[in-house]
């Protein structure tokens, strides 16, 4: 305790410092009350030991440190609590952004007295205003991941929040061969707008991310949409069966208590005859990662042609041969440009006939993830070995594709 006394005595003989600023120099030797607390009764016994030395104490005025800024705190909690009240949230934090010359007087405080003790101002300001807008709205201080932090400008009182995003998770199915999974820029002008796309910055019109995006954007009034799919199939395939996992990014959103079922409808309305969504709910950032590292097993329906005349006992032999064949896919020459040019093994873990005419097949395929199954009918010009054109001896090309399925092992459904 002496040890506490000594330091506010030094430190009063510095500067005059509030109660706030002289309690947070012993904020982790003397914990178990708050800061203004502490600083009254460390005074006291400071005045209690001047007086049997015959010494006088500093008459009261201005805090040297803070300028009297902790008489504001209501008015800077007051100003959070407005600022807070334009959005939904339930967990909070407080930040705040104090002028630099506060801080420096600190240091040079902590300097000549000791701040080993001590705690910084911003963090007793965090701490208290917290405090009285939990009070005042009933929502909870939540550190490791609140709604919303407040950051208040203390020079000005200005409150800016800085909300956190909402994610949501579902599976969408593509019906159209005609939109890409997510939204896509004009190669040309990156999306000012211009001759190549129509001024509207965009080489494709709609796309999955947009038919879901925009309508729950509109709804949770956001900033801005991200999606981050389980994968994506290319443009020209659908993607059917229960569909695709994928979490939905929304960006400062000033509502989060959405009603997901009436979203459903909305958006499945939005995206009628193009793509449709289900099993919409809350996810979360940790979960886009999962998504994004995940190596779901697919099955395919591929229709193929076939140049040249083939008789069905000589297909069935080659789809037997090749169902669970280990092939070696070089990057595909249609995405080389984005792509780096490397060899991959993947499996064929299944491969069946569906049906059966000269010219025109239709197979379904199980796959690993990350096999290309065009490139696998097509050879890619011996790119991919073994492949069904080289095994059957006539060049063969996927006139369309539908996922089937994405085996996605977590979250059946
Ligand atoms: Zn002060
Ligand atoms: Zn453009």
């Amino acid at each position: 305790m002496n040890d506490i006394i000594d330091r506010a005595d030094k430190a009063l003989k510095f500067q005059y410092l509030c109660d706030h600023c002289l309690g947070r120099l012993s904020a982790h030797v003397d914990t178990g009350t708050t800061d203004v607390e502490r600083g009254r009764s460390v005074r006291e016994a400071v005045a209690r030991e001047r007086a049997a030395r015959n010494e006088d104490m500093p008459e009261t005025t201005f805090c040297w440190l803070c300028e009297d800024m902790f008489q504001e705190l209501e008015r800077f909690a007051q100003e959070t609590i407005e600022k807070l009240g334009t959005i939904e949230y339930d967990t909070f934090l407080i930040g705040t952004r104090v002028d630099p010359a506060v801080q420096d007087r600190e240091e040079r405080l902590w300097s000549e007295v000791g701040g080993e003790k001590a705690e910084p101002i911003k963090a007793e300001l965090n701490r208290e205003i917290g405090k009285i807008v939990e009070r005042r709205t009933g929502k909870e201080v939540d550190f490791k991941s609140p709604d919303v932090v407040a950051v208040i400008d203390t020079r000005f009182g200005h409150v800016e929040l800085d909300i956190a995003p909402i994610f949501i998770y579902g599976r969408y199915r593509k019906f159209s061969r005609e939109i890409p999974q997510t939204r896509w820029p004009c190669r040309v002008c990156q999306g000012k707008g211009c001759k190549r796309c129509d001024n509207t910055g965009k080489m494709y019109q709609n796309s999955v991310q947009e038919i879901i995006g925009n309508v729950v954007l509109k709804e949770a009034e956001g900033a801005d949409h991200f999606f981050h799919g389980m994968g994506r199939e290319d443009i020209d395939a659908r993607m059917l069966g229960t569909g695709r996992p994928f979490v939905l990014e929304i960006s400062e959103p000033r509502k989060r208590h959405l009603d997901l079922e009436a979203l459903t409808i909305l958006v499945n309305e939005n995206g009628a005859g193009e793509a449709d969504f289900s099993g919409l709910r809350r996810s979360t950032r940790d979960e886009v990662r999962q998504i994004k590292a995940a190596t779901p097993d697919k099955v395919y329906l591929a229709e193929v042609k076939v140049h040249g005349k083939v008789n069905k006992g000589r297909v069935n032999e080659v789809v037997q041969s090749l169902s669970q064949a280990r092939i070696t896919q070089q990057t595909p020459t249609r995405v080389a440009h984005r792509r780096a040019d490397l060899a991959r093994e993947r499996e064929i873990h299944d491969l069946q006939l569906m049906e059966f005419a000269e010219d025109r097949l239709v197979l379904q395929l199980r796959t690993e993830s990350g096999t290309y199954v065009k490139e696998f009918v097509s050879g890619d010009n011996g790119r991919t070995v073994p492949s069904f054109s080289a095994a059957l001896g006539f060049p063969c090309e996927v006139t369309a594709l539908d996922v089937l399925q994405v085996i996605d092992t977590n979250n059946e459904g």
